[in-house]
């Protein structure tokens, strides 16, 4: 049997899966197994922040796997405190960490963390939270519950936990919160909803608003987090303090971490919170790499030089196919580019994966595009170049 047999005989089957296999990758090039090279712009959904085969997060991870890779929470572990003061000094936020394993699990923590503090700071326990339209949260029952999207909330999963309500804009965030509610839960750039950016102005306005009424600002970092944007998280882009950020897909340079962050650094106690898996020597190890890599092309200017070489591509590619695509949108190394309505988004990624670059798919008309923090003048030349290929068949 060959793989895809015996992916499609033990897998299930919850994803839209290509065949292509792939067997190894440098920076953002990718080798199949016939030996085809791709240029990766996906970075594995935002995962791969340093790209593929980074000799100084490989070396991290292997040097940590020959000492130790896994104790338990029940011991201190050192490269899980050093991880979580890393991201404090490099977020300039006064905060604590809490260690999870993917994105889901860290704004489950988050939820958990904002409901206590509704709990311990109201006579009447607060606890509902609004989120936005076209947000997307996780694929656990209550973060599917919290992605603001219909299509999420299928029957056949039914019954989904109370307290989250979404509404369609920020304005709209206002007139939603009610005596019950404990705060508001956004991507401050929705990454699944279109590649949608909230306007600065309004984010600020609403974060003002928050503080006063002492509700908590959530923001779900998970895919715009750790220098994605252009800052180390996006809330330092938008110059806001929130009262809880997670992070993930970026963190560990491809090994599995979430993590969430709080100014209300003493809310969850011993017993509240916890997991098994969560923050050890690996994962922590590979963050800790990963965050010398990134911030390091952060303070040389070299991240953003590839932002702004990679937006005057997405421009051009804009005028030269203003038939097909509408406007770009996003920001950092987190971009967009709207297709027209005649065309189908899903036949361009399509298309372009079989002239060898790998693009995504965002909301219902977005192609999306989230390259490796560390991709260079020539992989970026080389990507587009086939992208502009792929569209000649259009
Ligand atoms: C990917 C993503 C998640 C879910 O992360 P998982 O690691 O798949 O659980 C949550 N929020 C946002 C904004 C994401 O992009």
């Amino acid at each position: 049997m060959n793989i895809e047999a015996i992916d499609k005989a033990f897998v299930m089957g919850t994803y839209a899966r290509n065949y292509t296999s792939f067997v190894k990758g440098v920076g953002s090039k990718l080798y199949s197994d016939d030996g085809s090279e791709f240029i990766d712009f996906a970075s594995g959904i935002g995962v791969n922040s340093v790209g593929h085969g980074n000799e100084k997060l490989v070396e991290a991870i292997c040097n940590q796997a020959k000492k130790i890779i896994h104790i338990s929470n029940l011991q201190v572990i050192e490269p899980q405190a050093m991880l979580a003061k890393k991201i404090v000094e490099l977020s300039g936020y006064d905060g604590k960490v809490f260690f999870a394993n993917s994105g889901a699990e860290a704004n489950e923590g988050a939820i958990k963390l904002a409901r206590k503090y509704g709990k311990e700071t109201n006579e009447h326990k607060k606890y509902k939270i609004i989120t936005l339209a076209n947000s997307f949260h996780g694929r656990t029952i209550t973060t599917v519950k919290a992605t603001g999207q219909n299509s999420f909330h299928d029957a056949s999963f039914a019954p989904y936990p109370d307290g989250f309500k979404f509404v369609e804009t920020i304005a709209d965030i206002y007139e939603a919160i009610d005596d019950e509610t404990v705060g508001v839960m956004l991507e401050l750039i929705q990454g699944e909803g279109g590649v949608y950016a909230f306007d600065k102005d309004e984010i600020i306005a609403l974060r003002a608003f928050l503080d006063e009424k002492k509700l908590l600002l959530i923001v779900d970092e998970v895919q715009t987090g750790i220098y994605r944007s252009g800052e180390f998280l996006a809330s330092n882009f938008y110059g806001i303090t929130p009262d809880i950020i997670t992070m993930a897909k970026g963190l560990g340079g491809g090994v599995p971490i979430g993590a969430f962050m709080s100014r209300h650094k003493d809310i969850l106690k011993a017993g509240d919170h916890g997991s098994t898996f969560a923050g050890n020597y690996l994962s922590c190890s590979a963050g800790l790499a990963t965050l010398e890599i990134l911030s390091e092309l952060y303070d040389t200017h070299k991240l953003q030089e590839t932002i702004k070489y990679f937006d005057e591509e997405l421009n051009e590619l804009l005028k030269d196919f203003s038939d097909i695509f509408e406007s770009t949108s996003g920001i950092g190394l987190m971009r967009g580019i709207k297709v027209k309505q005649e065309y189908d988004v899903g036949a361009i990624v399509k298309a372009c994966m079989k002239h060898q670059v790998i693009i995504l798919k965002s909301g219902r008309n977005t192609a999306r595009f989230l390259p490796s923090l560390t991709i260079t003048k020539d992989e970026i030349d080389e990507g587009f170049s086939r992208v502009r290929i792929a569209l000649n068949d259009f």
